[in-house]
């Protein structure tokens, strides 16, 4: 049994995690629990085609939730598919875990690094620095539009193995004749090829939040799957945690389609050449897993109608 709130030993009053020192920390008296020593064993990879094999039996409804915060007594109903949030009444964090339906949950989360003011700091340096910002968006107060959220993505594993049909063109060159005397022409000779490219994909993120703006999804970089941890309530304590909106099945889809691309550009290494033609590609995948886990954003979703900004 998870449980909602983390209420301070001294006070009584509910704790946040604070990423300056990984520790929950008392909102009131700043008594702080020991540091949190993060395990990363359950952060597996998790078999793919098992999961989609038997997906249909598995919950994967959008959820609302609701919970009682048990320091207000205040009943709160969160937004779909958020997981985490304060509490309306009384600020608390509160956490909605343990009555999601969902079957698949996130197995690990990478924790917040950076802690609110040097989010806030770098944020405003940012601001400034956009030109198509009206000045009124800039002076807005960040204290309260600046909040932390973890947003689940997917990440993809797989080896795959394609057997390809095309033409490889090579340039050669002749002389011909003109009025004027002679130019040399560039001309392209074509001959059949086939073969197979066999590639190791780690990682492949897609993104599972609706909230976010595609194009700060791709600048992220794949850095951050290897740095998660445990799934763990604590760390989730003051932020949001949103569940995903992006299914496993079209994740997946979407990952391949990924792949297809960096399959195609090595299918054209691999004909060589100067020019090459691709008739067709029978990819097949093996070893295939996945993850879902939890990405840190401090998210500015108050001044930008949905965009957030990212760290
Ligand atoms: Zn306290
Ligand atoms: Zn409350």
């Amino acid at each position: 049994m998870t449980e909602i709130t983390k209420n301070c030993p001294c006070c009584g009053a509910t704790m946040a995690f604070d990423p300056k020192t990984t520790t929950l920390t008392c909102n009131a008296c700043g008594f702080q629990c020991n540091q949190q020593e993060f395990d990363s064993q359950n952060v597996n990879e998790l078999d793919l085609l098992h999961t989609l094999k038997e997906i249909e039996q598995y919950n994967e409804d959008d959820e609302s939730l609701s919970v009682s915060c048990p320091n207000c007594g205040g009943q709160n109903d969160f937004p779909v598919n958020i997981v985490a949030t304060a509490c309306t009444y009384c600020k608390s964090p509160l956490t909605a875990a343990q009555n999601s339906k969902r079957t698949l949950r996130p197995q690990g989360l990478v924790p917040f690094a950076i802690p609110k003011d040097k989010a806030q700091s770098t944020f405003k340096t940012w601001l400034k620095s956009q030109w198509f910002l009206p000045n009124k968006a800039k002076k807005l107060n960040l204290r309260d539009s600046l909040k932390g959220v973890y947003r689940p993505t997917w990440t993809f594993d797989f080896t795959s193995q394609s057997f390809y049909v095309g033409e490889r063109g090579d340039y050669y060159y002749v002389t011909v004749k003109t009025k004027n005397g002679t130019r040399t022409e560039r001309k392209t000779r074509w001959r059949g090829a086939s073969g197979s490219v066999r590639l190791d994909f780690d990682d492949i993120l897609v993104y599972a939040s609706n909230r976010l703006d595609r194009k700060l999804q791709e600048s992220l970089g794949g850095f951050m799957p290897k740095q998660a941890v445990d799934y763990n309530n604590d760390a989730i304590m003051g932020f949001d945690e949103e569940s995903y909106d992006v299914k496993l099945t079209d994740a997946f889809e979407e990952a391949k389609s990924f792949a297809d691309d960096r399959i195609r550009s090595e299918v054209r290494r691999d004909i060589g050449g100067d020019e090459q033609r691709i008739f067709t590609v029978n990819t097949a995948y093996s070893d295939l897993s996945y993850k879902l886990l939890l990405i840190p954003f401090w998210s500015s979703t108050y001044i930008f109608k949905g965009k957030s900004y990212t760290y």
